[in-house]
Protein backbone atom coordinates (compact mmCIF):
# COMPACT_ATOMS: atom_id res chain seq x y z
CA UNK A 1 0.00 0.00 0.00
CA UNK A 2 1.56 3.22 -0.76
CA UNK A 3 0.82 6.93 0.49
CA UNK A 4 -0.89 8.60 -2.26
CA UNK A 5 1.25 11.95 -3.36
CA UNK A 6 0.49 15.30 -5.49
CA UNK A 7 2.65 17.63 -7.14
CA UNK A 8 2.37 21.16 -9.44
CA UNK A 9 4.28 19.33 -12.73
CA UNK A 10 4.58 22.43 -14.07
CA UNK A 11 6.22 24.94 -11.56
CA UNK A 12 4.81 28.29 -10.00
CA UNK A 13 4.60 30.12 -12.60
CA UNK A 14 1.39 31.37 -14.66
CA UNK A 15 1.12 29.94 -17.95
CA UNK A 16 -1.91 28.88 -20.07
CA UNK A 17 -2.41 25.38 -18.50
CA UNK A 18 -0.95 24.05 -15.42
CA UNK A 19 -0.90 20.60 -14.27
CA UNK A 20 -1.73 18.50 -10.99
CA UNK A 21 -0.20 14.81 -10.67
CA UNK A 22 -1.89 12.66 -8.00
CA UNK A 23 -0.12 9.19 -7.84
CA UNK A 24 -0.80 6.53 -5.35
CA UNK A 25 -3.68 3.60 -3.83
CA UNK A 26 -5.90 6.82 -2.65
CA UNK A 27 -5.23 8.86 -5.90
CA UNK A 28 -8.71 8.32 -7.62
CA UNK A 29 -11.13 8.50 -4.49
CA UNK A 30 -9.27 11.81 -3.25
CA UNK A 31 -9.58 13.25 -7.07
CA UNK A 32 -13.33 12.10 -6.83
CA UNK A 33 -13.77 14.35 -3.51
CA UNK A 34 -12.76 17.64 -5.41
CA UNK A 35 -13.20 16.68 -9.17
CA UNK A 36 -16.65 16.32 -10.77
CA UNK A 37 -17.04 15.16 -14.40
CA UNK A 38 -19.67 17.26 -16.48
CA UNK A 39 -20.99 14.14 -17.38
CA UNK A 40 -21.55 12.85 -13.89
CA UNK A 41 -19.12 10.06 -14.59
CA UNK A 42 -17.11 9.17 -11.16
CA UNK A 43 -12.90 9.21 -11.86
CA UNK A 44 -13.03 5.31 -10.05
CA UNK A 45 -15.08 4.40 -13.13
CA UNK A 46 -13.99 6.37 -15.44
CA UNK A 47 -12.07 5.39 -18.56
CA UNK A 48 -8.17 4.59 -18.60
CA UNK A 49 -6.32 8.06 -19.99
CA UNK A 50 -9.56 9.00 -21.59
CA UNK A 51 -9.93 13.24 -21.00
CA UNK A 52 -12.62 14.01 -18.69
CA UNK A 53 -14.16 17.99 -18.03
CA UNK A 54 -15.33 18.94 -14.79
CA UNK A 55 -15.47 21.26 -11.90
CA UNK A 56 -12.74 21.05 -9.52
CA UNK A 57 -13.40 22.09 -6.04
CA UNK A 58 -11.38 23.98 -3.48
CA UNK A 59 -10.74 22.89 -0.08
CA UNK A 60 -14.26 24.45 1.33
CA UNK A 61 -16.07 22.82 -1.70
CA UNK A 62 -15.92 26.51 -3.79
CA UNK A 63 -15.60 26.16 -7.21
CA UNK A 64 -12.15 27.25 -8.44
CA UNK A 65 -11.99 25.77 -12.12
CA UNK A 66 -13.77 24.16 -15.16
CA UNK A 67 -10.56 21.58 -16.30
CA UNK A 68 -9.88 18.90 -17.80
CA UNK A 69 -8.63 15.16 -16.07
CA UNK A 70 -7.41 11.90 -16.79
CA UNK A 71 -7.08 8.37 -14.78
CA UNK A 72 -4.18 6.28 -15.74
CA UNK A 73 -4.57 2.64 -13.41
CA UNK A 74 -1.54 0.97 -12.07
CA UNK A 75 0.16 -0.59 -13.51
CA UNK A 76 -0.06 1.29 -16.86
CA UNK A 77 0.78 4.44 -15.63
CA UNK A 78 4.25 7.05 -15.34
CA UNK A 79 4.68 5.57 -11.76
CA UNK A 80 3.30 2.17 -12.18
CA UNK A 81 0.48 3.82 -9.57
CA UNK A 82 -3.22 4.80 -10.10
CA UNK A 83 -2.19 8.11 -10.93
CA UNK A 84 -4.76 11.45 -11.74
CA UNK A 85 -3.34 14.21 -13.72
CA UNK A 86 -6.13 17.27 -13.87
CA UNK A 87 -4.87 20.32 -16.34
CA UNK A 88 -6.20 23.13 -14.96
CA UNK A 89 -5.74 26.62 -15.96
CA UNK A 90 -2.51 27.70 -15.41
CA UNK A 91 -3.18 29.82 -12.28
CA UNK A 92 -0.31 29.18 -9.39
CA UNK A 93 -2.93 30.15 -7.02
CA UNK A 94 -5.92 27.56 -8.32
CA UNK A 95 -3.28 25.43 -9.12
CA UNK A 96 -1.99 25.61 -5.01
CA UNK A 97 -5.77 25.33 -3.85
CA UNK A 98 -6.43 22.63 -5.89
CA UNK A 99 -2.79 20.82 -4.01
CA UNK A 100 -4.50 22.00 -0.81
CA UNK A 101 -8.16 20.64 -1.63
CA UNK A 102 -6.26 17.26 -1.88
CA UNK A 103 -4.18 17.53 0.95
CA UNK A 104 -7.43 17.44 2.92
CA UNK A 105 -8.32 13.97 1.45
CA UNK A 106 -5.10 12.21 2.72
CA UNK A 107 -3.12 13.20 -0.20
CA UNK A 108 0.46 14.22 0.35
CA UNK A 109 2.96 16.60 -1.06
CA UNK A 110 5.17 14.70 -3.35
CA UNK A 111 9.00 15.28 -2.88
CA UNK A 112 11.68 16.25 -5.26
CA UNK A 113 11.60 13.29 -8.05
CA UNK A 114 9.25 11.05 -5.80
CA UNK A 115 6.85 10.39 -9.16
CA UNK A 116 9.63 9.26 -11.21
CA UNK A 117 11.69 7.54 -7.96
CA UNK A 118 8.39 5.49 -7.99
CA UNK A 119 8.34 4.74 -11.66
CA UNK A 120 11.51 3.28 -10.73
CA UNK A 121 10.48 1.30 -7.65
CA UNK A 122 7.81 -0.46 -9.54
CA UNK A 123 9.87 -1.36 -12.24
CA UNK A 124 8.23 1.00 -14.95
CA UNK A 125 12.14 2.36 -15.50
CA UNK A 126 15.37 1.38 -14.84
CA UNK A 127 18.32 4.13 -13.23
CA UNK A 128 19.38 5.17 -16.10
CA UNK A 129 15.81 6.30 -18.03
CA UNK A 130 15.58 7.76 -14.41
CA UNK A 131 18.14 9.69 -14.98
CA UNK A 132 17.95 10.27 -18.66
CA UNK A 133 14.69 12.28 -17.37
CA UNK A 134 16.58 14.95 -15.39
CA UNK A 135 18.94 15.07 -18.20
CA UNK A 136 16.13 15.52 -20.57
CA UNK A 137 14.46 18.32 -18.14
CA UNK A 138 17.63 19.96 -18.22
CA UNK A 139 18.93 20.04 -21.17
CA UNK A 140 20.35 23.28 -23.34
CA UNK A 141 20.83 22.02 -26.80
CA UNK A 142 18.65 19.91 -29.94
CA UNK A 143 21.59 17.33 -29.54
CA UNK A 144 21.32 16.85 -25.55
CA UNK A 145 18.05 16.57 -25.49
CA UNK A 146 18.16 14.21 -28.06
CA UNK A 147 21.28 12.05 -26.27
CA UNK A 148 18.68 11.94 -23.12
CA UNK A 149 15.87 11.55 -24.94
CA UNK A 150 17.75 8.10 -26.67
CA UNK A 151 18.54 7.49 -23.10
CA UNK A 152 15.28 7.39 -21.64
CA UNK A 153 14.24 5.10 -24.96
CA UNK A 154 16.60 3.00 -23.10
CA UNK A 155 19.37 3.05 -25.02
CA UNK A 156 22.01 2.20 -22.44
CA UNK A 157 19.86 -0.29 -20.71
CA UNK A 158 19.87 -2.79 -23.49
CA UNK A 159 23.89 -2.37 -23.71
CA UNK A 160 24.32 -2.90 -20.08
CA UNK A 161 21.60 -5.65 -19.90
CA UNK A 162 22.93 -7.36 -22.82
CA UNK A 163 26.53 -7.79 -20.84
CA UNK A 164 24.52 -8.30 -17.97
CA UNK A 165 23.01 -11.27 -19.30
CA UNK A 166 26.56 -12.89 -20.90
CA UNK A 167 27.70 -12.62 -17.72
CA UNK A 168 25.33 -14.56 -16.22
CA UNK A 169 25.74 -17.20 -18.96
CA UNK A 170 29.19 -17.75 -17.77
CA UNK A 171 28.24 -17.17 -14.08
CA UNK A 172 25.60 -20.38 -14.48
CA UNK A 173 28.59 -22.25 -16.07
CA UNK A 174 31.15 -21.54 -13.28
CA UNK A 175 28.26 -22.70 -10.63
CA UNK A 176 27.92 -25.77 -12.27
CA UNK A 177 31.82 -26.77 -12.25
CA UNK A 178 32.38 -25.80 -8.59
CA UNK A 179 29.27 -28.62 -7.79
CA UNK A 180 30.65 -31.08 -9.87
CA UNK A 181 34.86 -30.57 -9.74
CA UNK A 182 35.06 -33.71 -11.62
CA UNK A 183 34.08 -32.29 -14.91
CA UNK A 184 36.70 -30.10 -16.58
CA UNK A 185 36.17 -27.14 -18.57
CA UNK A 186 36.76 -27.84 -22.02
CA UNK A 187 38.68 -25.90 -24.20
CA UNK A 188 36.81 -24.55 -26.54
CA UNK A 189 34.10 -23.45 -23.73
CA UNK A 190 36.97 -21.64 -22.24
CA UNK A 191 38.07 -20.21 -25.53
CA UNK A 192 34.33 -18.31 -25.93
CA UNK A 193 34.05 -17.82 -22.43
CA UNK A 194 37.39 -15.07 -23.21
CA UNK A 195 35.50 -14.56 -26.39
CA UNK A 196 32.52 -13.49 -24.29
CA UNK A 197 34.45 -11.34 -21.67
CA UNK A 198 36.59 -9.35 -24.45
CA UNK A 199 33.42 -8.45 -26.37
CA UNK A 200 31.58 -7.42 -22.87
CA UNK A 201 35.00 -5.33 -22.41
CA UNK A 202 35.12 -4.00 -25.28
CA UNK A 203 31.23 -2.56 -25.02
CA UNK A 204 31.72 -1.26 -21.68
CA UNK A 205 34.96 0.60 -23.22
CA UNK A 206 33.26 2.29 -25.91
CA UNK A 207 30.78 3.33 -23.51
CA UNK A 208 32.88 4.49 -20.91
CA UNK A 209 34.91 6.58 -23.66
CA UNK A 210 31.82 8.76 -24.26
CA UNK A 211 31.70 9.99 -21.02
CA UNK A 212 34.12 12.67 -21.39
CA UNK A 213 31.98 13.98 -24.51
CA UNK A 214 28.85 13.20 -22.96
CA UNK A 215 29.76 15.38 -20.48
CA UNK A 216 30.56 18.36 -22.47
CA UNK A 217 27.34 17.61 -24.13
CA UNK A 218 25.56 17.99 -20.95
CA UNK A 219 28.00 20.95 -19.86
CA UNK A 220 28.83 22.76 -22.15
CA UNK A 221 32.37 22.94 -24.06
CA UNK A 222 34.35 24.81 -21.03
CA UNK A 223 36.07 27.62 -23.13
CA UNK A 224 38.54 30.47 -22.52
CA UNK A 225 39.09 33.45 -24.81
CA UNK A 226 42.06 34.65 -24.91
CA UNK A 227 44.54 36.90 -26.96
CA UNK A 228 46.89 40.25 -25.83
CA UNK A 229 44.47 43.63 -25.20
CA UNK A 230 42.56 45.09 -27.91
CA UNK A 231 42.06 41.91 -30.65
CA UNK A 232 38.65 42.21 -29.64
CA UNK A 233 37.48 39.51 -27.24
CA UNK A 234 35.15 41.14 -25.95
CA UNK A 235 33.64 42.03 -29.45
CA UNK A 236 33.46 38.21 -30.18
CA UNK A 237 31.52 37.84 -26.70
CA UNK A 238 29.61 40.09 -27.87
CA UNK A 239 28.82 38.44 -31.28
CA UNK A 240 28.68 35.09 -29.61
CA UNK A 241 26.13 36.50 -27.54
CA UNK A 242 24.09 37.77 -30.13
CA UNK A 243 24.43 35.45 -32.86
CA UNK A 244 21.24 33.21 -31.38
CA UNK A 245 19.10 33.50 -28.83
CA UNK A 246 21.81 32.97 -25.88
CA UNK A 247 21.28 31.48 -22.39
CA UNK A 248 23.58 33.25 -20.36
CA UNK A 249 23.85 32.23 -16.90
CA UNK A 250 26.51 33.10 -13.65
CA UNK A 251 27.93 29.95 -12.70
CA UNK A 252 29.44 30.40 -9.45
CA UNK A 253 32.93 29.59 -9.90
CA UNK A 254 36.17 28.14 -8.35
CA UNK A 255 37.54 31.18 -6.98
CA UNK A 256 35.58 34.56 -6.11
CA UNK A 257 36.50 36.25 -8.80
CA UNK A 258 36.39 33.31 -11.56
CA UNK A 259 32.72 33.61 -12.99
CA UNK A 260 31.28 31.45 -15.57
CA UNK A 261 29.04 32.14 -18.34
CA UNK A 262 26.76 29.52 -20.45
CA UNK A 263 26.32 30.73 -24.13
CA UNK A 264 24.56 28.56 -26.84
CA UNK A 265 26.47 29.38 -29.73
CA UNK A 266 24.26 27.70 -32.84
CA UNK A 267 23.70 24.66 -30.98
CA UNK A 268 26.61 24.35 -29.33
CA UNK A 269 26.78 25.42 -25.60
CA UNK A 270 29.99 27.26 -24.68
CA UNK A 271 30.71 27.34 -21.03
CA UNK A 272 32.87 30.44 -20.89
CA UNK A 273 35.40 30.66 -18.48
CA UNK A 274 36.13 34.14 -16.72
CA UNK A 275 34.20 36.38 -19.41
CA UNK A 276 34.63 38.85 -16.02
CA UNK A 277 37.76 40.50 -17.67
CA UNK A 278 36.44 40.36 -20.96
CA UNK A 279 33.29 42.76 -20.02
CA UNK A 280 35.96 45.50 -18.35
CA UNK A 281 36.77 48.32 -20.71
CA UNK A 282 39.44 50.30 -18.61
CA UNK A 283 42.95 48.42 -18.55
CA UNK A 284 44.37 47.98 -15.58
CA UNK A 285 41.21 45.99 -14.94
CA UNK A 286 41.32 44.16 -18.11
CA UNK A 287 45.21 43.32 -17.37
CA UNK A 288 43.84 41.74 -14.24
CA UNK A 289 41.15 39.89 -16.13
CA UNK A 290 43.41 38.56 -18.63
CA UNK A 291 45.61 37.47 -15.68
CA UNK A 292 42.70 35.55 -14.33
CA UNK A 293 41.76 33.72 -17.83
CA UNK A 294 45.48 32.56 -17.80
CA UNK A 295 45.07 30.69 -14.37
CA UNK A 296 41.57 29.47 -15.46
CA UNK A 297 42.92 28.14 -18.48
CA UNK A 298 43.97 25.10 -17.33
CA UNK A 299 40.19 24.06 -17.30
CA UNK A 300 39.83 24.39 -20.56
CA UNK A 301 38.43 22.31 -23.17
CA UNK A 302 38.37 24.49 -26.24
CA UNK A 303 40.42 27.78 -26.25
CA UNK A 304 40.15 30.67 -28.68
CA UNK A 305 42.88 32.97 -29.20
CA UNK A 306 42.20 36.05 -30.47
CA UNK A 307 44.44 38.05 -32.87
CA UNK A 308 44.14 41.45 -34.24
CA UNK A 309 43.98 40.86 -38.27
CA UNK A 310 44.47 44.28 -39.23
CA UNK A 311 48.12 44.36 -36.81
CA UNK A 312 51.28 42.28 -37.31
CA UNK A 313 52.07 39.15 -34.94
CA UNK A 314 53.22 40.33 -31.56
CA UNK A 315 55.55 38.22 -28.75
CA UNK A 316 52.53 38.76 -26.70
CA UNK A 317 50.11 36.80 -29.58
CA UNK A 318 53.25 34.14 -28.66
CA UNK A 319 53.22 34.38 -25.67
CA UNK A 320 49.46 33.66 -25.36
CA UNK A 321 49.23 30.90 -27.66
CA UNK A 322 51.99 29.35 -25.43
CA UNK A 323 49.90 29.56 -22.55
CA UNK A 324 47.15 27.43 -23.99
CA UNK A 325 47.18 23.78 -22.19
CA UNK A 326 48.57 20.84 -24.39
CA UNK A 327 45.45 18.79 -23.98
CA UNK A 328 42.93 21.50 -24.78
CA UNK A 329 41.83 22.15 -28.31
CA UNK A 330 42.38 25.41 -29.43
CA UNK A 331 41.64 27.74 -32.38
CA UNK A 332 43.14 31.16 -33.59
CA UNK A 333 40.06 33.82 -34.48
CA UNK A 334 41.61 36.50 -36.71
CA UNK A 335 39.40 39.48 -35.67
CA UNK A 336 38.73 42.81 -37.82
CA UNK A 337 38.31 40.67 -41.20
CA UNK A 338 36.89 43.90 -42.41
CA UNK A 339 39.61 45.81 -41.98
CA UNK A 340 42.88 45.39 -44.22
CA UNK A 341 44.66 42.45 -43.34
CA UNK A 342 48.38 42.90 -41.60
CA UNK A 343 48.35 39.07 -41.48
CA UNK A 344 48.87 36.32 -44.49
CA UNK A 345 48.89 32.80 -44.20
CA UNK A 346 52.33 32.57 -43.95
CA UNK A 347 52.26 34.65 -40.26
CA UNK A 348 49.44 32.74 -39.53
CA UNK A 349 51.37 29.10 -40.12
CA UNK A 350 54.00 30.63 -37.45
CA UNK A 351 51.07 29.64 -34.94
CA UNK A 352 50.74 26.12 -36.13
CA UNK A 353 46.58 26.12 -35.38
CA UNK A 354 44.14 25.84 -37.35
CA UNK A 355 42.46 29.87 -38.02
CA UNK A 356 39.34 31.46 -38.78
CA UNK A 357 38.57 35.28 -39.74
CA UNK A 358 36.19 36.40 -38.71
CA UNK A 359 34.87 40.24 -37.92
CA UNK A 360 33.19 40.67 -34.57
CA UNK A 361 31.91 43.70 -35.49
CA UNK A 362 30.16 43.02 -38.34
CA UNK A 363 29.50 39.90 -37.76
CA UNK A 364 31.31 38.07 -40.85
CA UNK A 365 32.74 34.89 -40.39
CA UNK A 366 30.71 33.95 -37.26
CA UNK A 367 28.45 30.82 -38.98
CA UNK A 368 32.01 29.56 -40.10
CA UNK A 369 33.40 29.79 -36.61
CA UNK A 370 30.52 27.62 -35.57
CA UNK A 371 30.81 25.19 -38.14
CA UNK A 372 34.54 25.10 -36.95
CA UNK A 373 33.80 24.26 -33.36
CA UNK A 374 31.17 21.86 -34.67
CA UNK A 375 33.48 19.83 -36.32
CA UNK A 376 35.98 20.16 -33.33
CA UNK A 377 33.03 18.48 -31.24
CA UNK A 378 31.12 16.28 -32.92
CA UNK A 379 29.11 15.47 -30.24
CA UNK A 380 27.11 18.64 -30.54
CA UNK A 381 25.96 17.07 -34.19
CA UNK A 382 22.31 16.10 -33.30
CA UNK A 383 23.14 12.60 -34.21
CA UNK A 384 23.29 11.39 -30.68
CA UNK A 385 20.36 8.94 -29.47
CA UNK A 386 21.70 7.87 -26.32
CA UNK A 387 24.94 6.47 -26.75
CA UNK A 388 26.98 9.20 -24.76
CA UNK A 389 27.06 8.22 -20.87
CA UNK A 390 26.66 11.97 -19.26
CA UNK A 391 26.86 10.60 -15.87
CA UNK A 392 29.51 10.23 -13.13
CA UNK A 393 27.94 7.75 -11.25
CA UNK A 394 27.27 5.36 -14.48
CA UNK A 395 30.63 5.96 -15.52
CA UNK A 396 32.24 5.09 -12.32
CA UNK A 397 30.20 2.01 -12.28
CA UNK A 398 30.76 1.07 -15.49
CA UNK A 399 34.71 1.13 -14.68
CA UNK A 400 34.29 -1.25 -11.68
CA UNK A 401 33.19 -3.13 -13.82
CA UNK A 402 35.54 -2.96 -16.44
CA UNK A 403 38.18 -3.79 -13.75
CA UNK A 404 36.33 -6.71 -12.70
CA UNK A 405 35.87 -8.16 -16.12
CA UNK A 406 39.44 -8.00 -16.83
CA UNK A 407 40.41 -9.37 -13.69
CA UNK A 408 38.20 -12.86 -14.77
CA UNK A 409 39.59 -12.69 -18.10
CA UNK A 410 43.42 -12.53 -16.35
CA UNK A 411 41.68 -15.79 -13.94
CA UNK A 412 40.38 -17.37 -16.82
CA UNK A 413 43.62 -17.69 -18.89
CA UNK A 414 46.11 -18.25 -15.90
CA UNK A 415 43.73 -21.22 -15.11
CA UNK A 416 42.77 -20.04 -11.42
CA UNK A 417 40.16 -21.60 -9.55
CA UNK A 418 36.59 -21.47 -10.71
CA UNK A 419 36.03 -19.32 -7.57
CA UNK A 420 38.23 -16.94 -8.28
CA UNK A 421 36.82 -16.22 -11.64
CA UNK A 422 32.75 -16.33 -9.90
CA UNK A 423 34.25 -13.85 -7.46
CA UNK A 424 35.42 -11.13 -10.29
CA UNK A 425 32.49 -11.79 -12.62
CA UNK A 426 30.13 -11.05 -9.28
CA UNK A 427 31.84 -7.91 -8.92
CA UNK A 428 31.55 -7.03 -12.13
CA UNK A 429 27.43 -8.36 -12.10
CA UNK A 430 27.04 -5.94 -9.23
CA UNK A 431 28.56 -2.85 -10.60
CA UNK A 432 26.47 -3.31 -14.12
CA UNK A 433 23.70 -3.75 -11.43
CA UNK A 434 24.48 -0.06 -10.09
CA UNK A 435 24.38 1.30 -13.53
CA UNK A 436 20.89 0.07 -13.66
CA UNK A 437 19.78 0.17 -10.25
CA UNK A 438 19.27 -3.14 -10.05
CA UNK A 439 21.45 -3.69 -7.67
CA UNK A 440 21.14 -0.34 -5.46
CA UNK A 441 21.41 0.96 -1.75
CA UNK A 442 18.77 3.21 -0.63
CA UNK A 443 21.14 5.50 -0.25
CA UNK A 444 22.42 5.69 -3.45
CA UNK A 445 19.12 6.06 -5.32
CA UNK A 446 18.22 8.48 -2.83
CA UNK A 447 20.88 10.72 -4.05
CA UNK A 448 19.94 9.80 -7.75
CA UNK A 449 16.73 11.20 -7.40
CA UNK A 450 17.47 14.04 -4.88
CA UNK A 451 18.45 16.42 -8.04
CA UNK A 452 15.10 16.23 -9.51
CA UNK A 453 12.59 18.89 -9.44
CA UNK A 454 9.23 18.37 -7.39
CA UNK A 455 6.38 17.28 -9.53
CA UNK A 456 8.84 14.92 -11.57
P1 LIG B 1 39.54 43.21 -26.12
O1 LIG B 1 40.40 44.13 -25.37
O2 LIG B 1 40.33 42.12 -26.71
O3 LIG B 1 38.35 42.71 -25.35
O4 LIG B 1 38.99 44.02 -27.37
P2 LIG B 1 37.62 44.77 -27.57
O5 LIG B 1 36.54 43.83 -27.92
O6 LIG B 1 37.39 45.70 -26.44
O7 LIG B 1 37.96 45.57 -28.89
C1 LIG B 1 39.02 46.47 -28.96
C2 LIG B 1 38.73 47.48 -30.05
O8 LIG B 1 38.67 46.82 -31.29
C3 LIG B 1 37.40 48.16 -29.87
O9 LIG B 1 37.56 49.51 -30.26
C4 LIG B 1 36.47 47.43 -30.83
O10 LIG B 1 35.43 48.26 -31.30
C5 LIG B 1 37.43 47.09 -31.93
N1 LIG B 1 37.01 45.90 -32.63
C6 LIG B 1 36.68 44.71 -32.09
N2 LIG B 1 36.35 43.84 -33.05
C7 LIG B 1 36.45 44.49 -34.22
C8 LIG B 1 36.25 44.13 -35.60
O11 LIG B 1 35.88 43.01 -35.94
N3 LIG B 1 36.48 45.07 -36.54
C9 LIG B 1 36.90 46.32 -36.21
N4 LIG B 1 37.10 47.17 -37.18
N5 LIG B 1 37.10 46.70 -34.94
C10 LIG B 1 36.89 45.80 -33.96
Amino acid sequence: MSDTIAAIATGNVISAIGIIRVSGDNALTAADNIFHTKSGIKLKDAENRRIYYGELSDAGGRLIDLCLCTVSRAPDSYTGEDTVEFYCHGSPVVLTECLHALFRHGVRQAHAGEFTKRAFLNGRMDLTQAEAVIDLIESETPAAVQNAAGQLRGTISAKMESVYDSLIDIMAHFHAVIDYPDDDIDEFKMQNYLLVLRKAVSELRHLLDSYKRGKVLRDGIPTAIIGRPNTGKSSLLNALLGYERAIVTDIAGTTRDTIEEKVLFGGILLRLIDTAGLRKTEDTIEKLGVERTLTALETAGLVILVLDGSDVLKEEDFEALRSIPPNASKLAVINKSDLPSSLNDNDLSKLGIKSIRVSALTGTGIDALETTIREMFPEFNSSMTGELITNMRQAEAISRALSSIALAAEALTASVTPDAVLTDIESALTAIGEVTGKTMREDIISKVFERFCVGK
